[in-house]
């Protein structure tokens, strides 16, 4: 983590700040959760525009500058999936 922004994020529409206080507060919650709860609020309120999760997710990425590393490994990291590997889906060693 180097260069993290230094002052409170900044949001410009209210829709996307409430999306976002529901994305943080949802922590490690599903994205069927955040769907269902975002469904339930345009159920409620039909004009509020919510982004998808897909779309948290990038926007956190850019207002955060953190993004996720993805590394095509066994859970238990005895194996990476790169070069002759690359087409396992499962870990040959468990
Ligand atoms: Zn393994």
């Amino acid at each position: 983590l180097h260069n993290l922004p230094k002052e409170p994020l900044q949001v410009d529409d209210q829709y996307t700040e409430l999306a976002l206080s529901m994305f943080i507060a949802l922590e490690h919650s599903s994205e069927s959760t955040y769907e269902k709860i975002c469904q339930a609020i345009q159920k409620c309120f039909p004009d509020v525009g919510l982004p998808s999760f897909h779309q948290m997710k990038c926007l956190l990425a850019n207002l955060s500058g953190i993004t996720s590393v993805a590394n095509h490994m066994c859970i238990n990291s005895c194996t990476t999936y790169v070069g002759p590997l690359s087409n396992l889906k499962i870990c040959p060693e468990c």
